[in-house]
Protein backbone atom coordinates (compact mmCIF):
# COMPACT_ATOMS: atom_id res chain seq x y z
CA UNK A 1 0.00 0.00 0.00
CA UNK A 2 1.32 3.56 -0.57
CA UNK A 3 -0.17 6.54 1.20
CA UNK A 4 -2.33 7.19 -1.74
CA UNK A 5 -4.25 3.67 -1.77
CA UNK A 6 -4.09 3.80 2.21
CA UNK A 7 -5.74 7.34 1.98
CA UNK A 8 -8.49 6.13 -0.92
CA UNK A 9 -9.44 3.11 0.99
CA UNK A 10 -9.95 4.43 4.49
CA UNK A 11 -11.81 7.06 2.47
CA UNK A 12 -13.80 4.33 0.65
CA UNK A 13 -14.36 2.40 3.88
CA UNK A 14 -15.75 5.35 6.11
CA UNK A 15 -18.44 5.81 3.29
CA UNK A 16 -19.29 2.05 3.70
CA UNK A 17 -19.09 2.19 7.39
CA UNK A 18 -20.94 5.66 8.03
CA UNK A 19 -23.78 4.63 5.37
CA UNK A 20 -24.03 0.78 6.69
CA UNK A 21 -23.44 -0.03 2.74
CA UNK A 22 -22.37 -3.40 3.69
CA UNK A 23 -23.83 -5.36 6.73
CA UNK A 24 -24.01 -9.10 7.57
CA UNK A 25 -26.56 -11.30 6.00
CA UNK A 26 -26.44 -9.16 2.47
CA UNK A 27 -26.13 -10.49 -0.80
CA UNK A 28 -24.21 -7.70 -2.64
CA UNK A 29 -24.56 -7.96 -6.47
CA UNK A 30 -21.64 -5.13 -8.12
CA UNK A 31 -22.50 -4.18 -11.25
CA UNK A 32 -18.84 -4.45 -13.60
CA UNK A 33 -18.82 -2.48 -16.56
CA UNK A 34 -15.14 -3.36 -17.18
CA UNK A 35 -14.22 0.45 -16.31
CA UNK A 36 -11.96 1.85 -13.17
CA UNK A 37 -14.99 2.70 -11.35
CA UNK A 38 -16.47 -0.39 -10.90
CA UNK A 39 -13.36 -2.80 -10.28
CA UNK A 40 -12.28 -0.52 -7.78
CA UNK A 41 -15.66 -0.78 -5.88
CA UNK A 42 -15.57 -4.48 -6.48
CA UNK A 43 -12.63 -4.60 -4.54
CA UNK A 44 -13.17 -2.48 -2.17
CA UNK A 45 -16.57 -3.76 -0.67
CA UNK A 46 -14.97 -7.23 -0.98
CA UNK A 47 -11.69 -6.20 0.84
CA UNK A 48 -14.19 -3.62 3.12
CA UNK A 49 -16.14 -7.76 4.07
CA UNK A 50 -13.09 -9.41 4.59
CA UNK A 51 -11.35 -7.16 6.57
CA UNK A 52 -14.34 -6.94 9.10
CA UNK A 53 -15.45 -10.09 8.81
CA UNK A 54 -18.70 -9.60 7.51
CA UNK A 55 -20.88 -12.45 6.71
CA UNK A 56 -22.30 -11.23 3.44
CA UNK A 57 -22.26 -12.80 -0.04
CA UNK A 58 -20.34 -10.78 -3.03
CA UNK A 59 -21.01 -11.24 -6.41
CA UNK A 60 -20.25 -9.19 -9.79
CA UNK A 61 -22.55 -8.70 -12.24
CA UNK A 62 -22.18 -8.11 -15.83
CA UNK A 63 -24.18 -7.25 -18.66
CA UNK A 64 -22.06 -7.90 -21.94
CA UNK A 65 -23.35 -5.54 -24.41
CA UNK A 66 -21.64 -7.36 -27.00
CA UNK A 67 -18.66 -6.18 -25.30
CA UNK A 68 -15.21 -7.13 -26.78
CA UNK A 69 -12.54 -8.78 -25.24
CA UNK A 70 -11.17 -5.79 -24.04
CA UNK A 71 -13.50 -5.07 -21.85
CA UNK A 72 -14.88 -8.54 -21.15
CA UNK A 73 -11.07 -9.82 -19.95
CA UNK A 74 -10.71 -7.21 -17.08
CA UNK A 75 -13.43 -8.48 -15.42
CA UNK A 76 -13.19 -12.07 -16.01
CA UNK A 77 -9.27 -11.45 -14.36
CA UNK A 78 -10.86 -9.36 -11.52
CA UNK A 79 -13.19 -11.72 -10.78
CA UNK A 80 -11.08 -14.61 -10.50
CA UNK A 81 -8.28 -12.71 -8.38
CA UNK A 82 -10.65 -11.78 -6.26
CA UNK A 83 -12.18 -15.04 -5.95
CA UNK A 84 -15.71 -13.94 -6.29
CA UNK A 85 -18.84 -15.49 -8.35
CA UNK A 86 -19.80 -13.65 -11.62
CA UNK A 87 -23.49 -13.87 -12.91
CA UNK A 88 -23.32 -12.10 -17.07
CA UNK A 89 -26.28 -11.71 -19.20
CA UNK A 90 -27.12 -10.68 -22.46
CA UNK A 91 -29.90 -8.12 -22.83
CA UNK A 92 -32.19 -8.07 -26.16
CA UNK A 93 -30.10 -6.39 -28.96
CA UNK A 94 -30.79 -2.29 -28.83
CA UNK A 95 -29.77 -1.96 -32.07
CA UNK A 96 -33.10 -3.93 -32.87
CA UNK A 97 -34.39 -0.56 -31.42
CA UNK A 98 -36.41 1.89 -34.19
CA UNK A 99 -38.02 4.65 -32.11
CA UNK A 100 -36.70 7.90 -31.77
CA UNK A 101 -34.94 7.77 -28.70
CA UNK A 102 -30.91 8.04 -28.95
CA UNK A 103 -29.14 4.94 -28.71
CA UNK A 104 -27.41 5.81 -25.14
CA UNK A 105 -31.09 6.57 -23.59
CA UNK A 106 -32.50 3.41 -24.42
CA UNK A 107 -29.26 1.25 -22.84
CA UNK A 108 -29.60 3.39 -20.27
CA UNK A 109 -32.97 2.55 -19.69
CA UNK A 110 -32.31 -1.13 -20.66
CA UNK A 111 -28.91 -1.24 -17.81
CA UNK A 112 -31.02 0.27 -14.97
CA UNK A 113 -33.72 -2.26 -15.51
CA UNK A 114 -31.89 -5.55 -15.83
CA UNK A 115 -29.62 -4.40 -12.90
CA UNK A 116 -32.63 -4.27 -11.04
CA UNK A 117 -34.55 -7.54 -11.77
CA UNK A 118 -31.67 -9.98 -12.32
CA UNK A 119 -29.97 -9.66 -9.19
CA UNK A 120 -33.51 -9.49 -7.14
CA UNK A 121 -34.61 -12.29 -8.82
CA UNK A 122 -31.51 -14.18 -8.18
CA UNK A 123 -31.96 -13.48 -4.06
CA UNK A 124 -29.73 -9.64 -4.23
CA UNK A 125 -30.42 -7.08 -1.30
CA UNK A 126 -28.50 -4.57 -2.72
CA UNK A 127 -26.91 -3.88 -5.87
CA UNK A 128 -23.61 -1.57 -6.09
CA UNK A 129 -22.77 0.30 -8.44
CA UNK A 130 -18.98 2.43 -9.54
CA UNK A 131 -20.79 5.70 -9.63
CA UNK A 132 -17.73 8.07 -8.34
CA UNK A 133 -18.18 11.88 -6.17
CA UNK A 134 -17.68 13.69 -9.85
CA UNK A 135 -20.56 11.45 -11.77
CA UNK A 136 -22.56 13.01 -8.79
CA UNK A 137 -21.35 16.51 -8.76
CA UNK A 138 -22.15 16.75 -12.58
CA UNK A 139 -25.63 15.36 -12.54
CA UNK A 140 -26.50 17.45 -9.67
CA UNK A 141 -25.39 20.49 -11.64
CA UNK A 142 -27.22 19.48 -14.64
CA UNK A 143 -30.55 18.80 -12.75
CA UNK A 144 -30.32 21.77 -10.57
CA UNK A 145 -29.71 23.61 -14.18
CA UNK A 146 -32.57 21.84 -15.62
CA UNK A 147 -34.55 22.32 -12.60
CA UNK A 148 -35.58 18.91 -12.65
CA UNK A 149 -35.03 18.94 -8.71
CA UNK A 150 -37.05 15.43 -7.96
CA UNK A 151 -33.40 13.63 -8.91
CA UNK A 152 -31.55 15.43 -5.87
CA UNK A 153 -33.23 13.11 -3.55
CA UNK A 154 -30.88 10.12 -4.84
CA UNK A 155 -27.78 11.78 -4.93
CA UNK A 156 -25.97 9.76 -1.43
CA UNK A 157 -24.70 6.94 -1.00
CA UNK A 158 -27.37 4.70 0.07
CA UNK A 159 -30.68 5.43 -1.78
CA UNK A 160 -33.36 2.54 0.22
CA UNK A 161 -36.02 1.09 -1.45
CA UNK A 162 -39.21 2.11 -1.99
CA UNK A 163 -41.01 -0.90 -3.21
CA UNK A 164 -40.43 -4.68 -2.83
CA UNK A 165 -39.58 -5.53 -5.92
CA UNK A 166 -36.90 -2.26 -6.04
CA UNK A 167 -33.39 -3.28 -4.56
CA UNK A 168 -31.40 -0.58 -2.47
CA UNK A 169 -28.52 0.80 -4.27
CA UNK A 170 -25.41 1.92 -2.67
CA UNK A 171 -22.38 3.65 -4.16
CA UNK A 172 -19.32 3.01 -1.98
CA UNK A 173 -17.29 5.54 -4.31
CA UNK A 174 -19.54 8.63 -3.54
CA UNK A 175 -16.80 10.20 -1.88
CA UNK A 176 -13.38 9.85 -4.27
CA UNK A 177 -13.66 10.81 -7.97
CA UNK A 178 -12.58 9.43 -11.24
CA UNK A 179 -8.58 10.26 -10.98
CA UNK A 180 -8.70 8.84 -7.76
CA UNK A 181 -10.39 5.73 -9.13
CA UNK A 182 -7.71 5.16 -12.11
CA UNK A 183 -4.67 5.83 -10.27
CA UNK A 184 -5.87 3.44 -7.08
CA UNK A 185 -6.52 0.51 -9.99
CA UNK A 186 -3.27 1.34 -11.21
CA UNK A 187 -1.15 1.86 -7.86
CA UNK A 188 -3.21 -1.44 -6.63
CA UNK A 189 -3.29 -3.37 -10.26
CA UNK A 190 -6.64 -3.96 -10.32
CA UNK A 191 -8.02 -5.08 -13.71
CA UNK A 192 -9.52 -2.64 -15.95
CA UNK A 193 -10.53 -1.36 -19.33
CA UNK A 194 -8.77 1.87 -20.30
CA UNK A 195 -11.01 2.96 -23.16
CA UNK A 196 -14.62 3.72 -23.49
CA UNK A 197 -15.47 1.12 -26.12
CA UNK A 198 -19.20 1.03 -27.45
CA UNK A 199 -20.23 -1.99 -29.90
CA UNK A 200 -23.60 0.46 -30.54
CA UNK A 201 -21.56 3.22 -32.06
CA UNK A 202 -18.35 3.94 -34.01
CA UNK A 203 -17.32 7.14 -32.27
CA UNK A 204 -17.71 8.45 -29.26
CA UNK A 205 -21.25 9.56 -28.75
CA UNK A 206 -22.58 12.76 -27.84
CA UNK A 207 -23.44 12.02 -24.21
CA UNK A 208 -19.54 11.27 -23.28
CA UNK A 209 -17.93 13.71 -24.79
CA UNK A 210 -20.89 16.57 -23.17
CA UNK A 211 -19.79 14.67 -19.86
CA UNK A 212 -15.80 14.97 -20.18
CA UNK A 213 -16.30 18.50 -20.61
CA UNK A 214 -18.42 18.44 -17.20
CA UNK A 215 -15.50 16.72 -15.67
CA UNK A 216 -12.85 18.90 -16.82
CA UNK A 217 -14.74 21.99 -15.32
CA UNK A 218 -14.52 20.63 -12.17
CA UNK A 219 -10.94 19.33 -12.42
CA UNK A 220 -10.27 23.14 -13.36
CA UNK A 221 -11.74 24.65 -10.32
CA UNK A 222 -9.70 22.54 -8.56
CA UNK A 223 -6.80 23.99 -9.72
CA UNK A 224 -7.72 27.40 -7.29
CA UNK A 225 -9.59 25.74 -5.05
CA UNK A 226 -7.89 22.24 -3.84
CA UNK A 227 -10.84 21.00 -1.90
CA UNK A 228 -13.87 22.08 -4.27
CA UNK A 229 -14.91 18.46 -5.16
CA UNK A 230 -15.16 17.25 -1.58
CA UNK A 231 -16.81 20.32 -0.21
CA UNK A 232 -18.66 20.27 -3.27
CA UNK A 233 -20.16 16.02 -2.95
CA UNK A 234 -20.89 17.11 1.12
CA UNK A 235 -23.35 19.77 0.37
CA UNK A 236 -25.04 17.54 -2.34
CA UNK A 237 -25.21 14.85 0.69
CA UNK A 238 -26.78 17.58 2.77
CA UNK A 239 -29.05 19.11 0.20
CA UNK A 240 -30.59 15.48 -1.04
CA UNK A 241 -32.16 15.14 2.61
CA UNK A 242 -34.03 18.60 1.89
CA UNK A 243 -35.94 16.74 -1.43
CA UNK A 244 -37.94 13.85 -1.39
CA UNK A 245 -38.80 12.03 -4.71
CA UNK A 246 -42.44 12.11 -4.99
CA UNK A 247 -42.63 8.72 -6.85
CA UNK A 248 -45.60 6.54 -6.69
CA UNK A 249 -44.24 3.30 -7.87
CA UNK A 250 -46.81 0.65 -9.04
CA UNK A 251 -46.07 -2.57 -11.27
CA UNK A 252 -45.60 -2.39 -15.14
CA UNK A 253 -49.25 -3.75 -16.42
CA UNK A 254 -47.13 -5.85 -18.87
CA UNK A 255 -43.95 -6.95 -16.55
CA UNK A 256 -44.64 -6.44 -13.03
CA UNK A 257 -41.18 -4.43 -12.54
CA UNK A 258 -41.20 -1.37 -10.74
CA UNK A 259 -42.34 1.36 -12.32
CA UNK A 260 -44.19 5.01 -11.75
CA UNK A 261 -46.20 4.72 -15.08
CA UNK A 262 -48.79 1.90 -16.15
CA UNK A 263 -46.07 0.22 -18.52
CA UNK A 264 -42.98 0.58 -17.70
CA UNK A 265 -40.01 2.28 -19.89
CA UNK A 266 -38.18 -0.97 -20.92
CA UNK A 267 -41.43 -2.46 -22.18
CA UNK A 268 -42.48 0.68 -24.23
CA UNK A 269 -39.39 0.09 -25.52
CA UNK A 270 -39.26 -3.80 -26.40
CA UNK A 271 -43.22 -4.31 -26.03
CA UNK A 272 -42.39 -7.75 -24.33
CA UNK A 273 -40.18 -8.10 -21.28
CA UNK A 274 -39.16 -11.97 -21.64
CA UNK A 275 -38.00 -11.44 -25.20
CA UNK A 276 -34.20 -12.15 -25.36
CA UNK A 277 -33.09 -12.29 -22.12
FE1 LIG B 1 -24.68 2.55 -23.97
FE2 LIG B 1 -22.73 2.91 -25.76
FE3 LIG B 1 -24.22 4.97 -25.03
FE4 LIG B 1 -22.45 3.92 -23.32
S1 LIG B 1 -22.00 4.97 -25.28
S2 LIG B 1 -24.58 4.51 -22.86
S3 LIG B 1 -22.58 1.72 -23.84
S4 LIG B 1 -24.92 3.14 -26.13
ZN1 LIG C 1 -42.54 -3.55 -17.94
Amino acid sequence: MTRFTDIYLRRVFKTIEKNRLVENSDRIFVALSGGKDSASCLYCVKRFADERNIDCEIKGFYINLDDSPEVREPIKSLVEKLDIELIEIEPPDIRKYRGSRPICSVCGIVKRYLMNKIPREKGATKIATGHNMDDFIVFFLKNLVGKNYSWISNFKPKVESTHPKLLTRIRPLFNVGNREDERFCEEMKIPYTKKHICRFKARECSYNRKRDNWYSTLYEIEKWNKSFRQQMISAIEDVSTLFKKEEDLKECSICGEPSNKEICAYCRIFGDASGGI
